[in-house]
């Protein structure tokens, strides 16, 4: 899912699983074994009075004050505590495998109950989870405050996690769900941290601390590596370093075909102290600034003046480079607790982006005042995200004219003619992307979620990523009709999809017209270089036949054969795009 060999000590995160395979122990170890469980229940019961001290002090959720006071009479059940003291005791049972036996005895017990007591089941689970989790020694906080480096396995990784994550002391990570467009998966490559998901049940086979190496290029996961793998790994480590300093030599090199044509390679930011990996690989500027980092991992909403503060930093220090500055894309896969965000049964068709804007006026107004007061740089633009139809684009213009107007009689300057564009990535946004260029100035395909919606596939569900297919011909029929769109109108056709990032449909994207890519920026060098080795003129006609195909698999056949010929004879650079393609 992300580049690099992670080589580590495992730390185990958040993994909650409460069906831990059987283990006994030595008859001398019993009273060890309960007082290891006994240290598990105090440690918990430490936990719950701190989280319920710190909810108290904020004066907020008297609800949650209260199911942290239940859990703690929990930890005093005997048919818990005394049951798993016993089945150490009588059965010799390791702690964790009699913890899990007592939660399958009490799901049971409460099976035969009314429904209103069968829901306290959840509060049992929830308490056992944060034992099991103290005796496995499960890491609970946040990655943030991780003291050594580590590899780091969960069953589950939130954007948000990710986002706090410190590449210095994560080498990478191992989990059991997520898909390669999950935001998760995004964040990883952006901060170049090896790593590998849709793991089934990782987290039942590796033990804290123990060695692990990641591989995340091929999705090999190795638990207790021999000398053997570890020697074969550190060199493949080698190889990537000097491939990457060699990659890095052409950052100044122009982005322009061998015909002449030059392609527009920008980057995807996250947060704004990323400018300097923008200038490390030599990005045109910034196509994507996915501005909901900034209320992740935070109690308050960012004021006004943070959110002018961060946006005026990057234009100032890139100018006259321009940045595209998306507005909140909150929702999906991204939740922020300052926002309270809706839970809803489908996140991804509810109340996400543009929608929760309008749902959150004061949210949306604010950000674009900021928006609009860093533009008097000249090279901001503004993008709205999941626009589905005219109506919704209007509303957001309307919205962003009132406060032209509002800053106006406040005197304070802005650029009257910023640049809007939107984010084509709902398939009625494509279907209708002519008459929307008749409002916008620019286009920008979301390719991530633009094949969720075609092809309705959860973009971070593993058990369908198979299903997941960038190569699909309805996938690149739509952005060869958005590509006309823009070209018919004259407006510039980005794309700044994970696609952009992949060489091998990077290829793909050239060939069907698209010009601008913006991508994370570690993959602007690899891009880079293909478009150096390509006529623009040939991978046109072979977009043609790209379009005539019926299945995704034949156009990536078509497109592996045609490497050589498009490439013109560039082995190397061909068994790089094998190497580094990850979508495809
Ligand atoms: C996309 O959908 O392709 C996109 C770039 O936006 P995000 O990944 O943030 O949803
Ligand atoms: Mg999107």
């Amino acid at each position: 899912m992300s580049s690099g060999v992670a080589i580590g000590r495992v730390r185990l995160f958040q993994v909650s699983n409460l069906d831990v395979g059987e283990s006994v122990v030595l008859e001398n170890n019993v009273d060890s074994e309960v007082e290891r469980f006994a240290d598990a229940l105090e440690q918990t019961r430490e936990q719950i009075k701190d989280l319920g001290q710190r909810v108290k002090e904020r004066g907020e959720d008297k609800s949650l004050f209260e199911v942290l006071s239940m859990h703690l009479m929990l930890l005093e059940d005997r048919m818990i505590v005394e049951r798993v003291k016993e089945l150490i005791q009588e059965n010799r049972y390791g702690a964790e495998y009699a913890l899990s036996c007592v939660v399958k005895e009490a799901e049971e017990r409460y099976a035969d109950l009314p429904d209103l007591f069968r829901e306290r089941f959840k509060d049992v689970e929830d308490i056992c989870r944060r034992v099991m989790n103290n005796l496995r020694g499960v890491h609970t906080q946040s990655l943030e405050n991780l003291d050594e480096e580590s590899v780091i396995v969960a069953r589950e990784l939130a954007p948000s996690d990710t986002a706090s994550m410190r590449a210095d002391t994560v080498l990478g990570f191992v989990t059991e769900a997520g898909g390669k467009t999950s935001h998760t998966a995004i964040l990883a490559r952006a901060r170049e941290i090896p790593a590998v998901v849709g793991v089934s049940d990782v987290s039942r086979f590796v033990q804290e601390n123990e060695l692990i190496i990641v591989d995340g290029e091929t999705g090999k996961v190795i638990i207790s590596p021999n000398q053997d793998d570890l020697r074969a790994m550190h060199a493949k480590q080698d190889k990537q370093r000097v491939r990457q300093s060699r990659l890095l030599s052409i950052r100044d090199l122009e982005s322009v075909t061998l015909d002449g044509h030059v392609i527009d390679l920008a980057a995807n930011i996250e947060f704004a102290s990323e400018v300097e990996t923008i200038e490390k690989y030599g990005a045109s500027g910034v196509g994507l600034f996915r501005t909901e980092f900034l209320f992740l991992n935070r109690v308050t909403i960012p004021t006004e003046e943070e959110q002018f503060q961060s946006y005026n930093q990057v234009a100032e220090r890139l100018a006259p480079k321009p940045v595209v500055i998306r507005t909140l894309d909150i929702g999906g896969d991204k939740f922020a607790h300052s926002l309270n965000t809706p839970h809803e049964l489908n996140p991804y068709l509810g109340c996400r982006a543009i929608r929760f804007s309008f749902e959150n006026r004061e949210i949306f107004r604010t950000q674009l005042r900021a928006i609009l007061r860093a533009s008097v740089h000249k090279n901001i633009s503004v993008m709205y995200p999941l626009i589905s139809g005219i109506g919704e684009l209007t509303l957001a213009n309307e919205v962003l004219e009132s406060l032209k107007d509002e800053l106006r009689k406040e005197g304070k300057p802005f650029n009257e003619d910023i640049p809007v564009g939107a984010m084509i990535e709902v398939p009625s946004a494509v279907l209708i992307a002519p008459d929307l260029a008749e409002i916008l100035d620019f286009f920008s395909v979301g390719t991530n979620d633009l094949i969720q919606y075609t092809l309705a596939v959860d973009r971070g569900n593993q058990k369908i990523a198979r299903l997941y297919e960038p190569l699909h011909p309805a996938v690149l029929r739509m952005i060869a009709m958005v590509a006309d769109a823009g070209r018919h109108a004259a407006i510039p056709v980005e794309v700044c999809g994970e696609m952009a990032s992949d060489p091998l449909c990077a290829l793909v994207l050239l060939a069907l017209g698209v010009e601008r890519l913006s991508m994370a920026p570690y993959a602007i060098p690899t891009v880079k270089e293909i478009v150096r080795s390509i006529k623009l003129v040939t991978l046109r006609e072979f977009g043609v036949k790209v379009l005539e195909q019926h299945r995704g698999a034949h156009i990536k056949t078509m497109l592996v054969d045609a490497l050589p010929e498009l490439l013109e004879g560039r082995g190397d650079l061909i068994q790089q795009i094998h190497e580094s393609s990850l979508l495809a």
